[in-house]
């Protein structure tokens, strides 16, 4: 499963430089972990541009990266374009995909690209990939079509199914049942 890194696994701050203004989006940690715990590769395919306009050095693009890590746990690949124009990489060109396929030793048929923006289904698309946008608020309402997840945990179902309830709330359920039985009992309601 492949994600976009801005606006979909973190806040996006254009062109960041700063690891320390890094801030995941509520639920990234948890539906990575579920798609690790399942033996799912997880890979990142971002667009940075800002390489290309001299607002952002790669060393400071791999720190913003290794915070990224730091917060939300290793990926299996990262595949970066930091071009502004006329490259096979920029999403929505099909590049960042295909290349983590690649790297995967996955077919990008086999592959789930989970963006924020219309660029990124339309990359999957152009890589025939699965394509799922999670919108937020910056959204543009024109780029919201095809397959829509509400969040990342809704996307994350999508793939997995829904989630087994957590066998240990399920005690703590049971046992509530059988302390209000043995009180009913006790005192003769
Ligand atoms: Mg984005
Ligand atoms: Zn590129």
């Amino acid at each position: 499963m492949l994600f976009d890194r801005d606006g979909t696994l973190i806040t996006d701050i254009p062109h960041n430089s700063d690891p320390g203004r890094v801030e995941p989006v509520p639920g990234a940690r948890a539906a990575l972990h579920r798609l690790r715990r399942a033996g799912l590769a997880v890979g990142v395919v971002t667009n940075q541009s800002g390489i290309a306009r001299g607002l952002l050095s790669w060393p400071e693009l791999n720190a913003v990266n290794k915070r990224v890590e730091a917060l939300l746990g290793p990926f299996d690949v990262w595949q970066i374009c930091p071009h502004l124009s006329g490259c096979s990489c920029r999403k929505p060109a099909p590049g960042l995909i295909l290349g983590a396929a690649q790297a995967l030793h996955v077919r990008p048929q086999e592959c789930v690209v989970v963006g924020d923006i219309g660029a990124d289904v339309e990359a999957a698309e152009n890589a025939g990939a699965r394509g799922i946008l999670v919108p937020t608020a910056t959204t543009l309402s024109g780029e919201i079509h095809g397959e829509v997840a509400d969040n990342l945990i809704d996307a994350v179902s999508r793939i997995l199914g829904d989630p087994e309830p957590d066998p240990s709330y399920l005690d703590r359920v049971s046992s509530e049942i059988s302390l209000r039985r043995v009180w009913k009992a006790g005192f003769g309601e």
